[in-house]
């Protein structure tokens, strides 16, 4: 992924989800917004697009059932009537899963379709959603080229020893089964700030950066590549998540199965959906909620935070293997950029690499404000870094549909 260019361009960015889909255009040069927004529900009774365009919110009720090719449509619409479409040089579309196939972000023809078709086995929630995305746009918007971003795609550096599990080898080379990691693009993007924070060149810099958003992944990053990440196969593996367990042990399979007649289905939507600060806290997989909660006395809260904070400092330390020398810890994602309490518990548990959190700068690094929030002469800094995935995905965008 490259991040140079030299004229404004505008970029329409898709991430289409099962029933939503977020948009957004931004000038490929500057990162300005120009407009975004959120179709969502879409397929329901009261499916709806959510825009802010000038600083304005505004909604469009959609009709009940209308699903991506109206919310599509009525995008179309918005861009020619507020005036967008003559500046629009390229659609960047996010997609989750590129499994080995893609190592970069590349221009859609069909070949491309077809291998993202493949891979739906290994996301089969997401990559259909994604590719009826593309499919709507590339009609409603038919002049202009689409270029796919894959959220795997920065793990591909990622070594072996790293990404093969110790399963049958077969597994791997008949089945794709591996680890892929996900969040691709947030890693990259954050590593690339923390290292113009440093002074350093992005393929000088170590660093580990943690997305914490309702999905949660680590990533340790050496020489500016992914060396290894938390996430696996799927989003699940890794760290407490809002509503997803990350790591147990596979031997509760079988516990589920025998013992509680759990079937296939169930154990997916236990793991997925009942798990993580939900499941520890039975109050929300909201961190705020939580937090909040916690404050109050809420015992199962205090537990739930306590256990995500122990989890992520551990996996943490562990990529201190791959990256044997630290440069910067980051936090990103809702979570991350938000919330000053799960950081301070997860520097306090890195104490030993000479990590202090500072407690004024922690306080003040919320709602987009990026900064450093530890304090002391150890080498590894924390850094607060807003991610931005809508501008990596333009700038790949408006790079490839420029060298055609
Ligand atoms: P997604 O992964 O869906 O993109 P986000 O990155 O928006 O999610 O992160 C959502 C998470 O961020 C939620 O758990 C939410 O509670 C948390 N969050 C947002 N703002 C705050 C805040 N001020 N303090 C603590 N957590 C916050």
């Amino acid at each position: 992924m490259s991040t140079h260019l030299c004229s404004p361009q505008h970029v329409l960015v898709l991430n289409c989800g099962s029933s939503s889909l977020k948009f957004a255009i931004l000038d490929a040069t500057t990162s300005d917004e120009v407009i975004s927004g959120l179709a969502e529900r879409l397929g329901s009774d009261t499916p709806s697009i959510k825009y802010k365009y000038n600083g304005e919110k505004q909604l469009i009720e959609l009709a009940k059932g209308q699903a991506h090719d109206a919310a599509i449509a009525e995008l179309v619409k918005l861009v020619n009537e507020l005036g967008l479409a003559d500046n629009l040089i390229a659609v960047g579309h996010r997609v989750v899963h590129g499994g080995e196939h893609f190592t970069e972000s590349v221009l859609i023809d069909d070949n491309v379709l077809t291998a993202i078709e493949k891979t739906a086995a290994l996301a089969p929630l997401h990559n259909p959603a994604n590719l009826l995305g593309i499919r709507t746009a590339q009609q409603a918007f038919s002049t202009l080229p689409q270029i796919a971003v894959f959220d795997t795609a920065f793990h591909q550096t990622m070594p072996n020893i790293a990404y093969l599990y110790a399963l049958p080898y077969s597994l791997y080379k008949e089945h794709g089964v591996r680890r892929y990691g996900f969040h691709g693009t947030s890693h990259y993007y954050v590593a690339g700030e923390a290292a113009k924070l440093l002074g350093k060149e992005r393929e000088q810099t170590n660093v580990i950066s943690a997305h914490l958003g309702n999905g949660c992944s680590v990533c340790a990053i050496k020489d500016g590549k992914s060396v290894d990440t938390s996430m696996g196969l799927t989003p699940l593996e890794g760290l407490v998540m809002g509503t997803r367990s990350g790591s147990i042990d596979p031997g509760l399979f079988t516990f589920l199965t025998q013992q509680l007649n759990y079937s296939v289905q169930e154990i997916d939507d236990l793991l997925n959906k009942q798990s993580g600060l939900l499941g520890i806290s039975e109050l929300s997989n909201d961190c705020r909620t939580i937090e909040e909660a916690a404050v109050e006395g809420h015992p199962q809260a205090n537990l739930a935070l306590d256990i995500f904070c122990y989890r992520l400092a551990k996996q943490i330390a562990a990529f201190l293997v791959p990256v044997q020398r630290l440069d910067a810890l980051i936090f990103t994602g809702g979570i991350g950029e938000n919330s000053d309490i799960i950081r301070d518990k997860v520097i306090t548990q890195l104490g030993f690499l000479g990590l202090e959190c500072d407690e004024a700068a922690n306080l003040a690094a919320r709602f987009g404000k990026e900064g450093l929030i530890s304090k002391g002469q150890a080498h590894a800094k924390a850094f607060v870094i807003p991610t931005n995935e809508e501008w990596v995905i333009a700038n790949d965008a408006a790079r490839i549909a420029k060298e055609g």
